[in-house]
Formats: structure tokens, sequence, C-alpha cells
């Protein structure tokens, strides 16, 4: 069984097209151009494991036919991240149990608030609401044969994590990589990173710094994601290096 990683989204926070613009991405014809909130599905053997659940999350798993979902993992707790969790109830009800979701300890503390009724339902209710065990995570964590590493990183000021599995690493939503996490990045053979945009943003890497930070990793193949309507695929790939390219919504990549 071959691994795999599927892109199920990757766009900014606003989604691309942007809601009310009109601008030459958001009018695109080229599909690559159409971007639903940033998550992965990484396909391992018989094991599907989801990183974050963006809003789009139902239309995502829909449309790249994800029949089951044996492990979550949130980077961080903004609503791009996170609000579609509450559509794991088919997956709840096909599987026979809850979904074990992995994420620090400030990811949780946010998700129990923002999705108090389920975390506060009554027992005699909680089937009827999305049934997720929430697990902090501190290090190394085995899904099926797949070991996956938390690796901290900043969004502005905020502690998001990435992930490492294999010899890939995903990391969005951060414009600082402090330099004990850079060590866990060593010898990838694709990295997934954010690169929002052109010009600078204070919680996100511009595309320069994003290929700065590819550059310095040094990664053989990077992909960028969480990517603004300030980018159109094909004229900024133009601009890029030939190992960096941009991801886009259902691309598939095979893992070694
Ligand atoms: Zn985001
Ligand atoms: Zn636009
Ligand atoms: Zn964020």
């Amino acid at each position: 069984m071959s691994n795999s990683v599927t892109f199920l989204g990757t766009g900014s926070s606003a989604g691309v097209p942007e809601i009310g613009c009109s601008c030459y991405v958001c009018t695109s014809e080229d599909s690559r151009n159409n971007r639903t909130r940033s998550s992965i599905c990484i396909h391992n053997g018989l094991n599907n494991i989801v990183i974050d659940t963006s809003p789009d999350f139902r239309y995502q798993v829909l449309k790249n036919c994800v029949s089951r979902i044996d492990a979550l993992f949130f980077t961080h707790s903004h609503a791009d991240h996170i609000l579609g969790l509450a559509d794991i109830r088919p997956f709840n009800r096909m599987q026979g149990g809850p979904i074990e979701a992995y994420a620090n300890e400030h990811t949780i503390g946010s998700i129990k608030q923002r999705f108090n009724y389920i975390f506060n339902a009554p027992e005699e209710y909680r089937k009827y609401y999305p049934q997720v065990e929430l697990k902090e995570i501190s290090g190394k964590v085995r899904i099926g044969g797949l070991e996956i590493i938390p690796v901290e990183v900043f969004h502005y000021k905020m502690p998001v994590l990435a992930f490492r599995f294999g010899n890939t690493a995903y990391i969005t939503d951060v414009s600082l990589i402090p330099d004990e996490s850079m060590e866990l990045l060593k010898d990838l053979d694709l990295l997934i990173l954010d690169a929002l945009r052109k010009e600078n943003h204070i919680a996100h890497f511009s595309l320069d710094e994003a290929v700065r930070i590819a550059e310095y990793i040094g990664a053989k193949k990077t992909l960028f994601t969480h990517i603004s309507h300030a980018l159109d695929h094909e004229k900024t790939e133009a601009s890029l290096p030939e190992n960096i390219r941009l991801a886009y919504d259902g691309m598939k990549v095979s893992l070694s």
C-alpha cells in the first residue's frame, strides 16, 4: 500500500475566491486558484490522518473520497483550522466510536471552549454529537505504522504545531521557526510550508521569506500552502526555483 498526502485545502483563512472580491485570481478559470481552507490528509497504508478540520472539511472529504479517519491532528485553534470539527459525525457513525485528536494544550482549551456543547453535553446526549478524544501531544505519536513528531513554531506569538511524518513536514501558519525546531527538520524529502502572499504579514511567511526558509531547510522538494488571493498559481510558480512549487486543492503526492 503506497503512502501519500492529499491537499484537502491550500487557501488562506478567507479562502480563494474571497467573498466580494473580483481580482484576477478570485475570478480566474485556473482551478488551482480555487483554494479552500488549508488541511491535508496523510494516507499511510490503510490509515488516514487528517491535519486540521477547516470550515470546508465536509466538502473536502466528499470531494477527495476520504471514507475513514484514524486520527486528527490540530496545528492551532484559529477558525480556519478547527471549525469543520462538527462534521466528523459521519466518521464516528461509520467507524463506531470516537476519533483521537492530538493538539497542544492551548488548542485543546480553545476547542473545548468553542465546542462547549460537545464537551459539556449530558451523558445520554453525547452519541448525537461529534465524538472526539482530545489528547495533548508532548512527543512522538504512532498511528498505524507512522510516527508523527510535533514541532513547535510560532504564528506571531501563538505557539503552533507543525508535524513531521517520515521525511515530510507540514508547517502552516508560521512566522518563526525556532532553532530547536529547525533541528527536527533535517533531511526532508518534502516540506510543506506556509507562504501567504508577496507582502509581509506579522503572523505568516511572505513568499520571499518562505523561499528563504525553504532553501535553508533544504528539503528535496517544497510545496507552499495557506495561499491567499494575492498569488496567481501559474505566475507565482514561474518565479520560483524548480524544486519549490505551489500546492493546490486535490493535489496528491506520493511519499517515499
Ligand atoms: Zn490559517
Ligand atoms: Zn481576490
Ligand atoms: Zn492561524
